[in-house]
Formats: structure tokens, C-alpha cells, sequence
């Protein structure tokens, strides 16, 4: 029998405590806990929660995603080409400036990962999408909560908590949990208030949904400022949500920054697909 070794045990489990560490600020974060998605006595229902479109997916896309079952050996492709060049024609845009993700949240988590980190600052506001403040919290940097006016973006306050410190500006146009919307005026407002070393983030995951003459998603304005980028998904008006596709507009400077964190194939192989069918 060997002799007890007090301290050296007390030592050995230290060590074991220890273990790896992860970042404290993360430590600190909650789980992320989902909607509600099953009801008693209710087959399928509907998350409108997470705002599930209740008509379902075009027929053509989904006949465009049964067909890639036969593919799903393969790698898809990697810079996801003809699903971009399908969404610069129907959109009119440049594909070179688009990016495309595993949904927005894809992107948008990217963007923080890639502009803030701790000592910087984001701002969004009270009411907006849950993945900025969640995210913010996931690179230690500091998220800036300001509070809604008529329960969408309140441009006077988000220009007043600007600081030398602020990296990205969130805007979810329309907001979701709310549901209100910015005209273009004051997304324009807002753009001209921001110092040129702010990215101001416009997400438009509901672009689709607005009949409103004075809402614009922010296409023109990504084409002549180099501080903006506009994020897009399939997920809502498009019903793909469980496929995980979303892309994004930008000037080339930041889509080549996507392009370098971003996973090689970050967009399934049965989403690149699924995608353009809509259009047909
Ligand atoms: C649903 C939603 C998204 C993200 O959707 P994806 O499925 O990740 O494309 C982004 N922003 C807002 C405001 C949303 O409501």
C-alpha cells in the first residue's frame, strides 16, 4: 500500500477541477432555449414564434430538394456560385457583393465574431433580434440595448450611444419580436449619423413581407457605402427555414472578410438547390 499523499492528492484535484476554461464572458451566458414547438393534441404545428411560414414551401422547391437526395454524397459547393448568381438575377444585384450562410444567423453571428470583441461595443436595440445580444455576449464584447420608439429603432438614441468604442449597429427592418418597420428616411438618417468605422447591419429577414412604398431592405444603399451590409433568408417569406439558407449584400471588402471565417461549406448541398426553384 502506498503511503496517502495529502498534498499531492489536494493537488491532482485541483487539476481535475480546473479543467479547460472557456472564455468567462461565455460562462456567463445562458443557453439559448427555442419557442415552444410541441402542443398536446396538435400534429406539426406552426412556430410563429420564430415567425414558420404557415403556407409551407413552393412545390418546385421542394421538388428541387428531393432531387439532391441523390447528391448528398458530395461536398456541396463551397462558394455556394449558381445559388448567388440565382439570387443577383432575381434581385438585380451583384454577385460578386453577396455572400450566402446557414441561415442569416450565419452571417450575422460572423459579422460579430469578425468586427467586435471584448472592449468594443454593438448596439441594437431593447426589442430586437435575439441573436445580436447573444452573439455580443459570445466574443466578450459589450452589447448596448437601446430602448424602441413606437416599438421599432429609435434612430435619436442609437446615434447618442454611439462611441469610439461602437463596431457594429444592428437593425432588424423590419423588427422582429415587434413587428414595426423604419421608412427609408430614417434608415438614411441613421446611416448619415454613423462614423465611417461603423458597420451598420441592416437585417432584412422580413423584407418580403412589406407592401409599404416608404421601406426599402437597403440594396442601393450597400452599393455606395462601404460601411453597410443588408442580410437576407429563405427561411420566412420563402418557407425554407428548417434548410438553412441566407445570404447577404455588401461591399467586396466585407464580403471577403465573410468569405475568410465563414465555413467552406456552410450552405447544405440540398439548400443551394431549393433556393433559386423558388423563383421559377
Ligand atoms: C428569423 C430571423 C432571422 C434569421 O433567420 P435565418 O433562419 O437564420 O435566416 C434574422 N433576423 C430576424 C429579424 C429574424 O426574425
Amino acid at each position: 500500500m502506498r503511503n496517502f499523499d495529502a498534498r499531492g492528492a489536494s493537488k491532482q484535484m485541483e487539476k481535475k477541477m480546473a479543467g479547460p476554461k472557456a472564455h468567462e464572458w461565455i460562462a456567463d451566458m445562458a443557453p439559448y432555449v427555442p419557442g415552444k414547438a410541441k402542443v398536446d393534441g396538435i400534429a406539426n404545428p406552426v412556430k410563429l414564434s420564430s415567425n414558420e411560414c404557415v403556407y409551407g414551401a413552393s412545390p418546385k422547391a421542394l421538388d428541387a430538394f428531393a432531387r439532391s437526395a441523390g447528391q448528398v454524397l458530395r461536398y456541396p459547393e463551397a462558394d455556394s456560385a449558381a445559388l448567388r448568381t440565382a439570387i443577383a438575377e432575381v434581385y438585380g444585384l451583384d454577385a460578386d457583393r453577396i455572400v450566402c450562410g446557414a441561415g442569416s444567423d450565419d452571417i450575422l453571428t460572423l459579422l460579430i465574431h469578425s468586427y467586435a470583441g471584448p472592449g468594443d461595443e454593438v448596439i441594437y436595440s431593447q426589442y430586437g433580434f435575439m441573436v445580436y445580444p447573444v452573439q455580443t455576449k459570445a466574443v466578450g464584447a459589450t452589447g448596448i440595448a437601446v430602448p424602441n420608439k413606437n416599438w421599432a429603432a429609435d434612430v435619436d438614441g442609437i446615434l447618442e450611444a454611439v462611441t469610439a468604442d461602437t463596431k457594429l449597429v444592428f437593425i432588424d427592418n423590419p423588427n422582429n419580436p415587434t413587428g414595426a418597420y423604419l421608412p427609408w428616411s430614417e434608415i438614411e438618417r441613421l446611416h448619415a449619423g454613423l462614423p465611417e468605422n461603423v458597420l451598420l447591419v441592416l437585417d432584412a429577414a422580413y423584407a418580403e413581407c412589406v407592401t409599404a412604398e416608404d421601406y426599402k431592405a437597403g440594396e442601393e444603399m450597400v452599393e455606395r457605402a462601404s460601411n453597410v451590409i443588408m442580410t437576407r433568408t429563405f427561411s420566412k417569406m420563402y418557407a425554407l427555414a428548417g434548410l438553412r439558407v441566407g445570404w447577404a449584400y455588401a461591399a467586396p471588402a466585407i464580403i471577403d472578410i465573410l468569405n475568410r471565417v465563414r465555413m467552406p461549406f456552410n450552405v447544405c448541398l440540398p439548400g443551394q438547390p431549393a433556393g433559386p426553384a423558388c423563383r421559377d
